[in-house]
């Protein structure tokens, strides 16, 4: 995308969405006879009380030259092909919080920019998603769970708002700190591409609490014994194989109306890699169809599933002259904050592209508004598109 200087913010957001529907425009003409055209309803009316939805976000976007664009299309075969036919696909979410990826992903989750130090041991200040949605629903402790990348995340499932809060929250799964743990006596050595736990400067591990699983409980829980849980992990991948792995499972053996899954493996494009980011780029992008299938084909999510994808925010052009323009996201230049959003399930549009500019935080109450909850805190607004 050829961007003009003189450009202000908004301009160059609103180019991003517009190139990113013909993009897709071109792909799905190729792939689905011009499905972008269709404003097909699905069938609808699913009771509230049986609804689900499943978000699934990326810690760290990418830029739309190894996605969307005509020639990273390759790399995403799963969200063009596959997924955007079934979606409806906002090409413009604005970010405008603090774009690490703990903040912004608790910001994600509570639909206010939240302002905390993204390296420190926090919980959000606004209530969460899955306290809005416990409390009002009055669902059980298991109907609710986060799976995230890292320690950082393990405060993310519950605020310390004072009229929410201690045990109204989500139980969060950090599998790679259930692996650490699990490992001691075997060593680390065969598991160590697994156990990465931050691709960012400056590092550092905040102590763990909070709402966090110890191995002892998701055994009761998931019925994964250590040796069976290190076993696995063996044949893995990368941590994200791993989280999609304990998604799964909590998916089979709970079957929560309400699970988040923060995918991490693309934001190793921080090292400057490029063959790392994109491997990571093809692993999201198989992941994200992995589950979709999995909800498919699950009698407990079949039918009556939202799904949303989304990444937490994008990647920069990077003004550093040492920088390689994929690296990072510190400048918060319009590339960084334009990220985009696939919504799908019963009653969502199919291969419908929205242009118009919408928010990270409208996220939760669109969510609400769907399951019947009030995210009343919360600064967004029901997306009109999905819950209409
Ligand atoms: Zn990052």
């Amino acid at each position: 995308m050829r961007l003009n200087r003189q450009m202000n913010a908004g301009d160059i957001a609103r180019e991003i969405a517009w190139s990113r529907r013909e993009f897709l425009r071109g792909a799905a003409a190729v792939v689905a006879g011009g499905a972008t055209t269709s404003f097909a309803r699905a069938h609808t009316s699913v009771a509230r009380n049986r609804q689900k939805a499943v978000v699934v976000t990326f810690g760290g976007g990418a830029r739309d030259e190894e996605t969307f664009a005509p020639d990273g299309q390759e790399n995403i075969p799963n969200l063009v092909q596959t997924l955007f036919p079934q979606s409806t696909f906002y090409a413009q979410v604005i970010n405008r919080g603090i774009l690490g990826h703990y903040v912004a992903t608790a910001s994600l989750a509570t639909g206010v920019y939240e302002t905390f130090n993204n390296f420190a041991a926090v919980s959000p200040h606004n209530p969460t998603v899955f306290e809005y949605f416990r409390k009002d629903l009055r669902r059980r402790a298991t109907d609710a769970w986060v799976v995230a990348p890292s320690n950082g995340f393990n405060r993310i499932g519950e605020s310390d708002h004072r009229l929410y809060g201690a045990g109204l929250g989500a139980g969060v799964i950090l599998p790679k700190h259930l692996l650490a743990a699990a490992l001691p006596s075997q060593g680390l050595g065969n598991y160590e591409h697994l156990l990465r736990d931050n691709y960012e400067a400056p590092f550092n591990t905040p102590a763990l609490a909070g709402n966090e699983v110890e191995m002892e409980r998701l055994h009761h829980l998931l019925k994964l014994s250590v040796t069976d849980f290190s076993a696995h992990a063996r044949s893995l991948a990368s941590p994200d194989e791993l989280s999609v792995y304990i998604a799964r499972r909590l998916m089979r053996e709970l079957a929560p109306s309400l699970l988040w899954v923060t995918l991490h493996d693309i934001d190793i494009a921080h090292s400057g890699a490029y063959s790392l980011y994109i491997d990571g780029i093809r692993r999201s992008d198989r992941l994200c169809a992995d589950i979709w299938k999995t909800i498919q084909s699950d009698p407990e999510y079949a039918g009556k599933t939202t799904m949303f994808i989304l990444p937490d925010f994008g990647r920069d052009a990077d003004t550093d002259p040492g920088g390689n323009g994929f690296q990072h996201h510190r400048t918060g230049d319009p590339l960084s904050r334009t990220t985009w959003m696939m919504v799908m399930g019963p009653g969502i549009r199919q291969g419908v592209v929205i242009d118009r500019p919408v928010e990270s935080i409208d996220l939760v109450p669109t969510l609400g508004s769907l399951l019947g909850f009030s995210a009343r805190l919360a600064h967004g607004t029901p997306l009109v598109e999905v819950v209409s």
